[in-house]
């Protein structure tokens, strides 16, 4: 760790168990054991504010990779865990919850610190979020169960269904959340008796490899969960391939998930794609105006704009625009842009430099396409990857700042007559993760939900999330569900079983 980041945790006053965490050298967790990559390769993990490096991590091979997707394998086929009845699995799940409860704090911290959010945020959504998803998943654990079905065959028969685990899942996972989409995706495996290899993002492997230690504390069986720490163009690149997985479940960007589901599909793997998101916003004039600008600010700021469903179009009946643009920039210009660490922060630095330069890029070229600056859009002073929250006036669909995912704080704002005229504009995009509709009006509220072609639709909030409600997106944001009990059934193979009687 270098000065300016041991500056940064001091100045903040990081807890001990936090920055012992972060001083010792990370190991990938595989079948149990700690390991560095095969080969010995690692990369530096960069601090976001202070620019700083933090600390390395193992770069895994496709041997590492293989060598975990075995471990998986035994579990699954025969091993300790395949054996345990599901209630046993349920309070192994609770049980890593617990744990995950009491090291809240630490784990907030170090996914501030890693990825660069907020530290106040991160408590309350990526490991509240967590905690919830696992107890969630562990309950279902003792709920899977088939149907006898009644058949009309002529005959004497007894015909059931029986769900089974799929079997081993890969599970790559990107930067934004990545302990809570990484729970996402192993609490209901967990549950349904899978095992797992995940796949961290490069950026962000750090709350992963702090979670495998709980999970070894838990008592969960060696090898049912395997963190691969490394390049996705390696170990993502290797799991995708890789006969030994069942099931490959991805979060990230709607080109990378385009490849890795056609390279799954050749082996037949089963699939979920949770992909990116450009999502529409309309405010009729009848909202509660400044209750709306708040939601739809918090909707598209949070998290920095570094969130999959974030309302990033907003479309506003003309009669309000002006109002509403202005309501907008006032409470935009609340929200702190601090560190992390900073309890009030609210604009965090964006992950990475490359990151900070895409959002930048962005910003230049809606300038260069004619969209209005209402605010931001200025560069701020270093050190650290910050973005100005920037909001766009009088946009265009046909502007690339409004057709395209820039995954930054950067809202995009047109004004509309009609609500037909809303409703082809909200729809006009080849994503499709969620759409959101500020109004007081129910009946035209509940005219416009069915018509909006997207997997959540949100009305007068943005980004409620609760584990029990499914999560995941129409057209080019994705394939299958997360979350809910949809999620169960992308993680279940169904047999039909038929017994002759005498
Ligand atoms: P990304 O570049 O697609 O990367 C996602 C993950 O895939 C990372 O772990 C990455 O590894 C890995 N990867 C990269 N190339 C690969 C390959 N050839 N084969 C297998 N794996 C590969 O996305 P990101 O930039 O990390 O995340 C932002 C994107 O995720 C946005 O588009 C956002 O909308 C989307 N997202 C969607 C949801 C949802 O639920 N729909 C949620 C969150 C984010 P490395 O880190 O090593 O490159
Ligand atoms: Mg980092």
């Amino acid at each position: 760790m270098d000065n300016k980041v041991k500056a940064y945790l001091q100045a903040f006053g990081v807890s001990e168990a936090t920055q012992r965490f972060l001083s010792k050298p990370q190991r990938m967790f595989i079948g149990g054991a700690w390991l560095e990559a095969s080969d010995g390769g690692s990369a530096e993990v960069v601090e976001p504010s202070t620019e700083g490096v933090l600390t390395r991590i193992p770069m895994g091979t496709a041997d590492d990779l293989d060598r975990a997707v075995r471990a998986a394998r035994a579990q699954f086929d025969g091993g300790a865990w395949s054996q345990l009845k599901p209630l046993e699995r349920e309070r192994l799940i609770h049980r890593l919850a617990d744990l995950i409860e009491t090291h809240g704090d630490e784990l907030a911290q170090i996914e501030a610190i890693d990825m660069g959010k907020s530290v106040v945020q991160a408590r309350a959504v990526d490991i509240q979020g967590t905690v919830d998803t696992l107890r969630y998943f562990a309950g279902w654990a003792s709920k899977i169960h088939g149907r006898t079905v009644e058949p009309s065959l002529p005959g004497n028969y007894l015909a059931y269904t029986r769900k089974e685990a799929v079997g081993v899942v890969g599970a790559i996972v990107p930067w934004n959340f990545p302990l809570q989409t990484m729970a996402w995706k192993l609490g209901a495996a967990l549950a349904t008796g899978c095992t797992v290899v995940v796949k961290p993002a490069e950026l962000t492997s750090l709350s992963a490899l702090r979670f495998a230690e709980l999970v070894q504390a838990a008592g969960i069986p060696d090898g049912v969960v395997n963190i691969v720490t490394g390049r996705g163009s390696v170990v993502g690149q290797a799991m995708t391939c890789h006969p030994g997985i069942d099931k490959l479940s991805f979060t990230g960007s709607t080109p990378v998930g385009c490849t890795v589901g056609k390279t799954a599909m050749d082996q037949m793997k089963r699939l979920t794609l949770e992909l990116g998101g450009k999502s529409p916003v309309i405010v009729f004039a009848d909202a509660d105006i400044e209750a709306a600008a708040q939601a739809v600010a918090n909707g598209v700021f949070f998290n920095s704009g570094q969130v999959c469903d974030a309302g990033t179009r907003a479309y506003i009946e003309r009669s309000v625009y002006p109002a509403f643009l202005e309501a907008l920039a006032r409470y935009t210009a609340t929200l702190k842009i601090a560190p992390g660490l900073d309890p009030d922060c609210f604009i965090s630095p964006m992950v990475s430099q490359q990151q900070q330069q895409r959002v930048l890029d962005y910003i230049a070229l809606g300038k260069a396409e004619g969209a209005q600056v209402h605010y931001g859009g200025e560069p701020l002073d270093g050190p650290g990857f910050y973005v100005q929250p920037t909001i766009f006036a009088h946009c265009r669909n046909d502007m690339r700042i409004v057709s395209e995912e820039i995954f930054g704080p950067v809202l995009v704002t047109q004004p509309f007559d009609t609500q037909e005229q809303a409703l082809a504009l909200a729809n006009d995009s080849l994503f499709g993760l969620a759409a959101a509709i500020y109004s007081n009006d129910l009946g035209r509220v509940h005219g416009l939900i069915p018509q909006l072609r997207a997997g959540t639709v949100y009305v007068n909030a943005h980004s409620t999330l609760d584990p029990a409600m499914p999560f995941g997106g129409y057209k080019q944001s994705g394939y299958g569900k997360d979350l809910g009990a949809e999620q169960l059934e992308f993680l279940l193979e169904t047999k039909a079983v038929w017994i002759t009687l005498p």
